[in-house]
């Protein structure tokens, strides 16, 4: 006889399991191929559609089951996210409601990443600079938005950016990154552009309301130590190191932003991180242990400098060129940001004052070696 035992096997008749009938071919048997050695024989199957009796069947009609399964659950999620996060009524915002940390938060989304039409902001978007120097911050700033109403998670958001519960009944959380954030939601865009001209022709030209001028050394601090945190991060990072932002971090900037301007607060942090790496290498210390040195460092070079600066007056061209030095807090928004990594010390020379509208600014400056 021709042939090989492989082919042989095929020609045998195979076995009938008169007690297994396909579920889609109404009274067809399934069969399984003719038991021999060395071969195991896979599960009965049926002779006309070839579905499977087994999970991973890829039959036709097991493919269709699938599907439709896919898109009852999804369609399910998607009702879900509809109930959770439906858009806001039509709601009018009152320019008085709005203090100066929230103007600055709206204006700062604003020219980060709203799109053309003004439908969405993306405040995780990477495209540019970030939203804001640092990750908490940023945190604070979508909250406290998504809190005012101000950006609100779209329902249409692709339905991987939520989590949601084993009963499919809820989606208890998102992921911020991930989802479609709806700007001014309930604002036609022609009102939303009629907005915003508010908002930035309050902030600019004024007249500031009078909690506003309470707020700006908070808010000039606040931003003011995002930004050094985020300098301090990358001159770790340029030598190798992560940078963590403990309480101590934290204390020693607040304390730092208390005597020096952003740009001096830099270069301290500059020549500390340069001097410790050096070190570092010079003392062949564990790279693990030598990372909590950094911080440490940034403080006796503000002690130091406080000991010897040479008290100046502020040159005449770091003083703030407008006649309303709040704006300083402005000069903060993220398109400026990159203007001060590159600029240094003269980006931000001045700290504010709390009685800044009357005063003329005296801060101490020198050069810092
Ligand atoms: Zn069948
Ligand atoms: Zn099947």
């Amino acid at each position: 006889m021709d042939g090989r035992s492989s082919e042989l096997a095929r020609m045998l008749p195979q076995t009938v399991h008169q007690d297994l009938e396909c579920v889609f071919c109404e009274g067809t048997k399934l069969v399984s191929a003719h038991p021999r050695r060395g071969y195991k024989p896979g599960p009965p199957h049926c002779p006309v559609c070839g579905h499977r009796q087994d999970e991973s069947c890829s039959c036709g009609h097991c493919l269709a089951a699938a599907t439709d399964a896919r898109r009852k659950i999804e369609a399910r999620k998607r009702e879900i996210v509809k109930q959770r996060f439906q858009e806001p009524e039509k709601s009018n915002r009152d320019l008085r409601d709005l203090s100066l940390q929230d103007a600055v938060y709206l204006l700062s989304l604003f020219r980060h990443s709203v799109s053309e039409d003004l439908a969405l902001a993306k405040p995780y978007g990477n495209t540019r600079e970030p939203l804001a120097p640092t990750a908490d911050l940023r945190t604070g700033i979508v909250n406290r938005l998504l809190a005012l109403g101000h950006i609100a998670i779209s329902a249409d958001t692709k339905l991987d950016a939520f989590v949601f519960n084993d009963e499919l009944t809820d989606c208890p959380q998102y992921y911020p990154a991930n989802v479609d954030w709806l700007f001014l939601p309930g604002l036609t865009a022609d009102e939303k552009k009629e907005y915003m001209a508010e908002v930035d022709c309050l902030a600019r030209e004024g007249p500031w309301p009078d909690a506003w001028l309470g707020e700006i050394q908070e808010m000039w601090h606040a931003i003011a130590k995002g930004e050094c945190l985020e300098y301090y991060q990358l001159m770790l990072q340029q030598r190798g190191y992560e940078a963590e932002f403990g309480e101590k971090a934290h204390a020693v900037f607040d304390e730092l932003l208390g005597s020096f301007s952003v740009g001096q607060t830099f270069n301290l942090t500059w020549q500390a991180a340069r001097d410790t790496s050096d070190y570092i290498v010079k003392m062949r210390l564990q790279k693990t242990h030598a990372r909590n040195t950094f911080i440490g460092a940034i403080q006796r070079k503000a002690d130091r400098a406080r000991r010897t600066l040479e008290y100046k007056d502020v040159p005449s061209r770091l003083r703030l060129s407008s006649k309303r030095p709040e704006q300083c807090v402005f000069r903060c928004l993220p398109q400026s940001r990159k203007r001060v990594l590159a600029e240094g010390p003269a980006a931000f020379p001045i700290r504010p004052r709390p009685n800044l509208p009357a005063a003329r600014p005296t801060v101490r400056t020198g050069l810092i070696k």
